[in-house]
């Protein structure tokens, strides 16, 4: 039997979520943890909620494919995938647009995002309802198996959401398959709910990610956002060459500072830390200081992420 959502369950939903809480719903794929794609501070709460030590970039919901195609730059490759496959389980990375309203950390800081349509009307509805995209990876906790019931989510992450939206068991069971159409060729990220052979039947064939060298984890896959200027990390102390990438109290001396979180908050600090990267690798370079320097972030909770990351951007992404 198929019980259909209310529209009011759907508009509880929404307002939730545009009050930049968590809320798990259904997809074709699993259950994904949503969240407001476009409020870092939500998107951060996400990572808090899985437990995730790293920030892996996260797939955007649309409504609609129109509404993927206005926050990236889509190829006719990607228009021709978007109208035979979607909605349904494939996402599609491409280069963002310029004026892109999706949180640096949804996408972990990098140039592309992950675009996808979600097949189920109410999941649709829900983001439509919402009016922005949703963030959302699959809704456990980091190293644990994807949900594909809404008993699944409560299991797992209960007490740590705002609420599930019960859309009933999924039915494909699987993630999307990921296809990068950001570089020269297509190339295959993750197999999932669409065969790749249904792909190349379209397309024409498809690259898998290990053609290109070892096989590689999400992480590795990624050239993620490194600054220009050399960082060091866990630094207690200021050089008078050196801008400051500050956590808590910043130290007297500091001629150019970017605060992640004054209050030494990690979930703000968190939300902040791409922008953060980027404005002070900049600023840096205008004001012709020759390094940047970040002072220690606990490791615990969602700073374990954030360490992961820096240290990263401190080995020039090639970490
Ligand atoms: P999940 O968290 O299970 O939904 O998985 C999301 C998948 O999409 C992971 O394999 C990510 O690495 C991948 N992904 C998301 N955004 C991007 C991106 N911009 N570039 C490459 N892969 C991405
Ligand atoms: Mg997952």
């Amino acid at each position: 039997m198929t019980l259909r959502l209310s529209a009011q369950q759907i508009a509880e939903a929404a307002r939730l979520l545009q009050a930049g809480q968590l809320v798990a719903f259904g997809t074709e794929t699993v259950y994904g943890l949503g969240a407001d794609a476009t409020n870092s501070r939500a998107v951060a709460a996400i990572y808090q909620a899985k437990g995730r030590p790293s920030f892996n970039p996260l797939i955007c919901h649309y409504a609609t494919a129109e509404a993927a195609f206005a926050d990236v730059r889509a190829s006719g490759m990607a228009r021709a995938l978007a109208t035979h496959f979607w909605p349904g389980p494939l996402t599609l990375v491409l280069p963002r647009a310029v004026d892109c309203p999706v949180s640096e950390l949804a996408a972990a800081g990098l140039a592309t995002l992950a675009v996808r349509v979600p097949a189920p009307a109410a999941a649709r509805s829900l983001i439509a309802a919402v009016g922005r995209p949703l963030a959302a990876p699959s809704a456990n906790p980091s190293g644990k198996i994807s949900p594909t019931t809404a008993q699944h989510v409560i299991d797992g992450l209960g007490g740590k959401i705002a609420a599930v939206l019960d859309t009933g068991p999924c039915l494909v069971g699987l993630e999307s398959t990921v296809l990068d159409l950001s570089g020269a060729a297509p190339c295959l990220l993750r197999p999932g709910g669409v065969p790749v052979e249904a792909i190349e039947a379209l397309i024409g064939p498809v690259g898998r990610a290990h053609d290109h060298g070892a096989p590689k984890s999400p992480g590795q896959l990624l050239s993620h956002y490194a600054p220009n200027l050399p960082l060091r990390l866990d630094a207690v102390a200021i050089a008078p060459h050196e801008a400051l990438l500050a956590f808590g109290p910043a130290p007297t001396g500091a001629r150019l500072v970017f605060n992640l979180s004054e209050a030494g908050d990690l979930a703000e600090a968190a939300s902040r830390l791409f922008e953060g990267l980027r404005w002070l690798d900049r600023e840096a370079a205008r004001g012709g200081f020759t390094g940047l320097a970040a002072m220690p972030i606990p490791g615990h909770g969602l700073g374990a992420a954030i360490r992961d990351r820096l240290a990263r951007a401190a080995h020039d992404g090639k970490f």
